[in-house]
């Protein structure tokens, strides 16, 4: 599960400096936050696989943070948080976090538990059904109709963030990020053709539509 992309969100930049450097040294992709604004900002244009979210925020209540992002979202959110009442605790939980670390928190048990919510998420959603698509995200099939689609990984890797993100209009820039990984350096030819290339063969011409100076949506 490695490669996954992790919102952080924290104010004191120590602290987010030693996440984001046990991150990368895990070959996890990051971006990061310093108030809840930008938070809720960077969650809906990278849709990240978890948010690390700290609760005492200069701007808008970490509380408040996880309310906003439940409204569309149900990626996985861990709180990390200095505050140790259960109150607080119960409070986030019952706001939508998957789980809570209280500050001064180990590394490992950091790592233990992003790497459980990864698991656990992805596992209720093995199978994906999507129109005339079944997606096993375990062995990385797609079938149409019960026949077997051959894709690329890249072109697999993209019919899945589309299929996560239905009804939502990605962004050229977004799809690059997310898909090669790199800064987007206006590459628009390499997402254009993969996107392309990847719908004509699943025959979802139709369903994955262009959006005028954006970049493409998924209709369900
Ligand atoms: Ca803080």
């Amino acid at each position: 599960m490695n490669k996954a992309m992790i919102l952080v969100v924290e104010d004191d930049s120590s602290v987010r400096n030693l996440i984001t450097t046990t991150l990368k040294t895990h070959d996890y992709k990051y971006i990061t936050a310093e108030n809840g604004k930008n938070a809720i900002m960077e969650a809906s244009s990278y849709n990240p696989d978890i948010v690390l979210l700290d609760l005492g925020l200069p701007d808008i209540d970490g509380v408040e943070v996880i309310h906003r992002i439940r409204a569309w979202s149900n990626m996985p959110i861990i709180v990390i948080s200095a505050r140790s009442e259960d109150s607080d605790k119960i409070q986030a939980l019952d706001a939508g976090a998957d789980d809570y670390l209280t500050k001064p928190f180990e590394i490992i048990e950091l790592l233990a538990r992003v790497e459980t919510v990864l698991r656990r998420y992805h596992k209720t959603e093995q199978i994906l059904t999507e129109g005339d698509l079944v997606i096993d995200t375990a062995s990385h099939t797609v079938k149409k109709n019960g026949e077997p689609v051959g894709l690329t990984k890249k072109e697999y890797e993209l019919l899945l963030l589309f299929v996560r993100n239905k009804n939502i209009a990605l962004y050229r820039e977004t799809i690059y990020e997310r898909i090669w990984g790199g800064e987007y350096m206006g590459d628009s030819r390499t997402v254009d053709l993969h996107v392309q290339r990847m719908r004509r063969k699943v025959g979802w011409e139709d369903k994955i539509v262009t959006v005028y100076k954006v970049g493409y949506r998924l209709e369900g």
